[in-house]
């Protein structure tokens, strides 16, 4: 057998991590890495957070899972959370993104198709170039990158692809078909490129025109990270449906489709279903997030940090105008722009110099710290970048 053991669908690199220490992962061989990644937008609360760790041990104690065929009071007071802080007024707990992404797509049909006098012919869904939602095959067929389909045809029928940020060409996409249109408001994978607030604002008009529904993909850009519980609170719109994991759970596998009352309309007994989603220990992990996180001090400490994170980038790109182009993104969800594929520094800073980022589309290096850093990890984040750009070889072009 030559094939490893775990299937080798990623690029894995060398860093072993084993142990993780607020704003740090400490590898095999005991090496110390700043994570300015949390896992990808995940670990707001950095790794071994007290809170997180004592609720879930707890849970993990008393009651770990029962089938959602049972009432579930963990479940209603995490959902009864949600809807308390957010436009919407209904909550379905999944496991991940994609799932959340999943059942967002459905919900969006079943509007439509599942309702009096329902219209079975809305079954599009308009998205954007180089959008990600998820891995599924109804997520990857949400997005119009090719490098995640080859291989994997035919694809879920019914979706319809925009240039991000082009209202025209999204307005031009709507049809007798059209049953709604999925954005990230800040493209994570994409390259932390947020949405204009007249982009988001148009949508919102279109969709309420065309009575289909506005579906905001949050999995990355949600859960504080940009200084508001959602993104989208900073655009002055609410949508009918959105999707939210990554940092819901803190680092637990946790996910949640959320939506308005009439969006949910044809979510009825028997549509859908999760034999994880939503159990009693992810409800657990869930809440211990909610309650570090959804409060105002926490929300604005996030928006302090990002800011200053942001002007002390800014001042730094200008030492490395041949490297750097421009600093983007909201809150803790920053993104530097590069003037050459951003990989290989990623994998300089990471194997160099002891600091995790993330690349991403568009030239871009990924800043996503766990919402937690402090005065010393911002330092020790520009002291690690500042010696990695000065001893930064941009590769020969191939
Ligand atoms: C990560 C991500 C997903 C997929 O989440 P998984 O938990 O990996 O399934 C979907 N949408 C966006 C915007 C993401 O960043």
């Amino acid at each position: 057998m030559s094939t490893p053991a775990l299937m080798p669908v990623y690029p894995r690199s060398g860093v072993r991590p084993v142990r993780g220490e607020h704003c740090h992962l400490i590898d095999e061989n005991g090496t110390r890495y700043l994570d300015f990644a949390s896992g990808i937008a995940v670990n707001l609360l950095g790794h071994s957070h007290a809170g997180l760790i004592g609720a879930i041990q707890q849970q993990a104690a008393t009651l770990m899972h029962v089938s959602n065929l049972y009432g579930s009071p963990q479940g209603e007071k995490l959902a009864q959370w949600l809807v308390d802080v957010t436009f919407g007024d209904t909550v379905f707990f999944t496991n991940s993104g994609a799932e959340a992404c999943e059942c967002a797509i459905k919900t969006a049909r079943a509007y439509h198709q599942n309702a009096e006098g329902g219209d079975t012919n809305r079954f599009e869904i308009i998205t954007f170039h180089n959008a990600f939602h998820g891995r599924t095959m109804a997520t990857i067929s949400a997005s119009n990158q090719e490098k995640m389909h080859h291989g994997f045809s035919p694809l879920l029928n019914g979706f319809k692809y925009a240039p991000f940020d082009d209202l025209e060409a999204a307005k031009s996409l709507i049809g007798p078909n059209t049953a709604g249109i999925m954005v990230e408001p800040i493209q994570g994978e994409g390259g932390i490129r947020p949405a204009s607030p007249e982009f988001m604002q148009g949508l919102r008009d279109l969709c309420d025109e065309h009575g289909i529904m506005l579906i905001l993909d949050e999995v990355q850009c949600g859960v504080a990270r940009t200084g508001t519980f959602y993104a989208y609170e900073q655009y002055g719109i609410v949508p009918d449906i959105l999707a939210t994991a990554k940092g819901i759970g803190g680092g637990f596998p946790l996910g949640a489709c959320i939506a308005t009352e009439k969006a949910a309309r044809g979510m009825t007994f028997g549509t859908h279903g999760s034999t994880y989603g939503g159990n009693p220990l992810a409800m657990a992990a869930g809440m211990a997030v909610m309650e570090a996180v959804a409060n105002d001090e926490f929300l604005s400490s996030v928006r302090e940090k990002g800011e200053r994170l942001r002007a002390r980038l800014e001042q730094f790109i200008g030492n490395y105008p041949e490297l750097f182009e421009l600093v983007r993104g909201m809150g803790l969800m920053l993104g530097l722009k590069m003037r050459m594929e951003s990989r290989p520094f990623y994998v300089h800073l990471r194997d160099n110099h002891q600091l995790l980022t993330v690349a991403a589309g568009d030239n871009t290096l990924r800043i996503l710290p766990p919402l937690v850093i402090g005065d010393a990890e911002m330092d020790e984040f520009f002291d690690k970048l500042s010696a990695g750009a000065a001893s930064f070889k941009v590769p020969e072009a191939a």
